[in-house]
């Protein structure tokens, strides 16, 4: 993530604590969901995937993990890379 936006999501850590932004990050990961199942409002579901972004990336400087992260992220792109192309060939 760029600089500016480290700068911005470590105060908001700073300012309200790790605890309650890892409440947070719960609260809007459940927005996400009922925004998906309701289905209702492409622009709500935009909002929330935003929120879910943000609190992801807080998520990553509280638990100083974005390597790790990246290297799952990239392992199960792979696979999954790996399988679309399988299920093309088995038809
Ligand atoms: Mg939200």
């Amino acid at each position: 993530m760029d600089n500016v936006r480290r700068q911005i999501l470590t105060a908001a850590i700073d300012k309200y604590g790790s605890a309650c932004q890892m409440v947070k990050a719960i609260e809007e990961l459940a927005e996400l969901i009922q925004a998906i199942a309701k289905d209702v409002d492409p622009d709500n579901i935009a909002e929330e995937m935003a929120d879910v972004r943000i609190m992801l990336d807080q998520l990553e400087i509280i638990f100083v993990n974005s390597e790790a992260v990246r290297r799952w992220e990239l392992k199960k792109l792979k696979r999954l890379d790996t399988r679309v192309h399988a299920a093309d060939t088995v038809r």
